[in-house]
């Protein structure tokens, strides 16, 4: 396939990748400010995982078989031998006593798919019907039969091109409608902002101790909270505090210091 997000040359990699700086390493993205963009970028953390699973495992993670009692021998796995009247293993279970049913997302995964689904169903969420053949209310049905078909045949499934396509238009469609919901935040334009309100604090200020992501978390509150701007440097002070990056802003304005010490001897 010419553009898969498998392959880091998905249809809206740049936006994904942009997006991902919102995702923490570890479990779910909490927003306590703003729940729409939450439910917008654990949808994306959720997609990942799903397509992660699809990939690298053949969903065997995400996909598991549905079994009830074996009907041939009642669930006790033996069957009587008419010849000799011996017991033996049931010829239709193998003696496992269960046979399979039907295929099923397990819980964790199903969960997952829980919340893209209410971001489908937002009233902010839109799918061009003609160019997508899937609806707001049959894509997630689509999503799993996908999945399943992969999962069902653990082992056997050759990865069929249109099963990737499927998959494949789906994360366009939720990655394209997650970008919209945090093109509105305007996130890039607040940490434009908040450099500006730190240098001319104190022009040595170095912003480069914060990572990405605690950045865009920090900027996005302010934007939610629309608090007044003599409030931001407080703010942020606050933020650094909580989330224990004093030493890591110390560490990186000390370094810039010295930089511009080495430049001063130098003239
Ligand atoms: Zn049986």
């Amino acid at each position: 396939m010419k553009n898969s997000y498998w392959n880091n040359n998905g249809v809206y990699q740049k936006e994904l990748d942009t997006m991902w700086n919102l995702i923490p390493h570890q479990g779910e993205v909490i927003f306590p400010q703003d729940k729409e963009l939450e439910l917008a970028i654990e949808s994306i953390r959720g997609l990942n995982r799903l397509y992660y699973d699809f990939y690298n495992n053949g969903c065997c993670n995400v996909v598991e078989a549905d079994k009830e009692d074996c009907y041939e021998c009642g669930g006790t796995g033996y069957e009587e031998n008419d010849d000799d009247e011996d017991w033996e293993d049931c010829s239709a279970c193998g003696g496992d006593c269960t046979e399979v049913v039907g295929h099923e997302i397990t819980h964790y995964y199903a969960e997952m798919i829980d919340s893209m689904e209410d971001f489908i169903h937002s009233s902010n969420f839109i799918i061009d019907e003609s160019v997508y053949s899937f609806n707001k209310y049959d894509m997630i049905d689509k999503l799993q039969k996908v999945l399943i078909s992969c999962g069902s045949r653990y082992g056997s499934y050759n990865f069929p091109i249109e099963d990737e396509m499927k998959l494949e238009a789906l994360a366009d469609c939720l990655i394209f409608n997650a970008w919209n919901t945090y093109k509105e935040r305007n996130i890039e334009k607040h940490i434009d902002n908040l450099k500006t309100l730190l240098k001319r604090k104190d022009k040595k200020t170095s912003f480069e101790g914060l990572k990405e992501r605690e950045i865009f978390l920090w900027a996005m509150n302010f934007n939610i909270g629309k608090q007044k701007v003599s409030y931001t440097l407080e703010e942020f002070e606050k933020f650094v505090k909580e989330n224990n990056l004093d030493d890591q802003l110390k560490e990186n304005t000390k370094r810039l210091n010295e930089m511009y010490e080495r430049q001063l001897d130098g003239q």
